[in-house]
């Protein structure tokens, strides 16, 4: 029971207090707000629409200020819509408040999309003298980075049509799919996702090949409605692709990362060519576990020498804060907020959403972060990963709202190095070698997660949305052999791929709500390793440049915020030089 679990840990009162949002539903505020933001958009259409190519720096500057704060209080709104959601996908009442503030944000979007339209219109010199001029200094980042969908920007009325179904598109079809899987039930103790997935670390094989059964078989019960989703989404995603006239599935994506498809292309392939890394350590592993072949139910098996004592929930925030607190007390202090100040939310129970999360909500309030701790190593990563969002969100509120939003890659460049520190931190304390060696495995194993796996779901990705480019709707069948295919390119010999592990790419949250977006995590990664080998040989005075990368935000490009660095992100070296030193990892269990 979900419930024994928060028990046992401590975990049952963590949970996020949301009255910094609202009250409750109940909140008068709350209808303020939305005829404040319903009122104030109908009013900044009338004084605004139609003027935009005339406006002189100082209207501009109040047009966008105006924008701003509105955005920022619809944020607030969405904040207190989607983390009630997150934790209550039962509940009618919270899932039909999530759809009215869908409804009032496609709305309000038709009386605001005239700027975004006009201001992508304007010729680019006259663009440029208003882009120059100091008194938008501020939005200067925000402004410019509007324009770069200007290529890709449909009619106005097209746009308004769009927004006007906006509310039955990707956002409904992602919620059925989170409604689906909050709902499934695994195996004859009728266990969540979470629990099942949570027995693939298990040291019984048997708990685990139980465990891939039990979800295989759930997930193979729901298989019509998931190759639905999936379907729909890849149609969606190819639609509004050929509308706006997007080279390739994931140019949008990259856009929105700020990226050239040419940078992200050097990453993949750099990656791809060490697919050896995975396959060296897997060998390794299944001698280790001394079994005859690793199966894919095996792969998280914990390696002997582990601890493997659950870690109470107070005792995992020791950890993290001192790992940070070790680097920087400022970070410490800011993650120690979340657990004193109640934005975390941490036990798992029924209804429920799976994984973790951390959310920016908006700047006047703070971060939220979402976990569901089951007590292990692992989870205190995840704590540790979260917790770097969440730090990286409180440091960029500084910079403003529109400033504050991190492109997709840097963002996983903070959670991915606050895990690290808790592994080099965790690391210094064991002495006794096997130890020592199952837990640089158990790195290697999350850096592979991170790198390995989501570079071959980029590749699945693109597997699957040319293919549905290229040969229509996909039948689950040719999904799986897609999966199966990317899958093995990455494993080789090393891994065994059974039957069931087929469709197991049917439960994977990112191919539907993020397309695209699993490459980010690779990227992450590699910069951050090479970003801690600096920190190594340069110590303190690396610190305040990196709390300074955090703060800056999504303030300027990713090419210029690691420049401080010295990091070119389209020289493939880069990349090689962050592989190589988990080559270097492995080297050291290989001995
Ligand atoms: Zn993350």
């Amino acid at each position: 029971m979900a419930s024994d679990i928060n028990k046992e840990l401590g975990t049952t009162e963590v949970k996020w207090n949301l009255g910094d949002l609202y009250s409750g539903y109940d909140d008068p505020v709350i209808e303020e707000d939305i005829s404040f933001c319903q009122d104030e958009a109908k009013t900044i259409n009338k004084d605004f629409a139609g003027r935009v190519e005339n406006l002189t720096a100082e209207e501009l500057n109040v047009l966008v200020t105006r924008f701003e704060k509105l955005e920022i209080r619809l944020g607030k709104l969405f904040t207190f819509a989607f983390l009630n959601f997150a934790t209550q996908t039962h509940d009618q009442q919270v899932s039909a408040f999530l759809q009215r503030m869908r409804e009032i944000g496609s709305s309000i979007g038709k009386d605001t999309v005239f700027f975004e339209l006009a201001w992508n219109e304007l010729a680019q010199e006259k663009a440029n003298m208003l882009l120059e001029d100091d008194l938008l200094a501020h939005y200067r980042h925000h402004l410019e980075n509007m324009r770069k969908y200007a290529p890709h920007q449909l009619s106005e009325i097209e746009e308004k049509i769009l927004l006007e179904r906006a509310p039955v598109g990707r956002g409904s079809w992602t919620s059925l799919f989170e409604k689906v899987m909050g709902h499934m039930k695994f195996g004859e103790n009728e266990r969540t996702e979470e629990e099942v997935l949570s027995d693939l670390y298990s040291t019984d094989r048997g708990v685990r090949k139980a465990a891939a059964e039990e979800l295989t078989e759930s997930l193979k019960a729901h298989l019509h409605i998931l190759i639905h989703i999936f379907n729909t989404l890849l149609a969606e995603k190819m639609i509004s692709d050929r509308m706006r006239q997007y080279p390739g599935w994931v140019s949008s994506m990259n856009l929105g990362n700020e990226l050239e498809d040419k940078t992200v292309d050097i990453l993949i392939e750099a990656t791809v060519n060490r697919y050896d890394i995975p396959q060296r350590y897997y060998r390794i592993k299944q001698k280790v576990l001394g079994l005859d072949e690793l199966l894919d139910y095996d792969r998280y098996a914990p390696l002997e020498h582990l601890p493997d004592k659950k870690i109470p929930w107070q005792d995992g925030r020791t950890m993290v804060l001192d790992a940070f607190g070790k680097f920087s007390p400022r970070m410490a202090e800011i993650a120690g907020c979340f657990f004193d100040k109640e934005w975390i939310h941490a036990p798992v129970h029924e209804g429920k959403r799976g994984g973790a999360f951390a959310h920016p909500c908006v700047p006047e309030v703070h971060p939220y972060v979402l976990v569901n701790y089951t007590g292990n190593l692992r989870d205190v990563s995840t704590v540790a990963h979260e917790l770097g969002h969440g730090v990286h969100q409180y440091l960029a509120a500084e910079r403003g709202y529109y400033n504050s939003n991190t492109t997709l890659v840097l963002s996983e460049t903070a959670s991915v190095f606050a895990e690290l520190l808790v592994f080099n931190s965790q690391l210094e304390l064991l002495d006794n070698r096997e130890e020592r060696n199952a837990f640089i495995c158990q790195k290697l194993e999350s850096i592979f997660a991170t790198v390995f796996r989501q570079v071959s779901m980029n590749r699945f990705e693109d597997k699957v949305h040319n293919g549905r480019r290229e040969q229509g709707e996909l039948k689950s069948d040719e999904v799986t052999n897609l999966w199966m295919a990317t899958q093995r390119e990455m494993f080789g010999d090393s891994v065994t791929l059974s039957e069931n592990y087929g469709i197991w790419w049917s439960y994977i949250p990112h191919f539907l709500h993020t397309p695209g977006y699993v490459y980010s995590y690779a990227f992450g990664e590699l910069l951050v390793l090479a970003l801690y080998g600096l920190y190594k040989k340069e110590g303190e005075s690396f610190v305040p440049k990196y709390l300074e990368l955090l703060s800056a935000g999504g303030s300027q490009t990713p090419y210029e915020l690691v420049e401080p660095f010295g990091v070119d992100l389209d020289d493939p070296q880069f990349w090689n030089d962050g592989l190589k030193i988990i080559d270097d990892m492995l080297g050291l269990v290989e001995e």
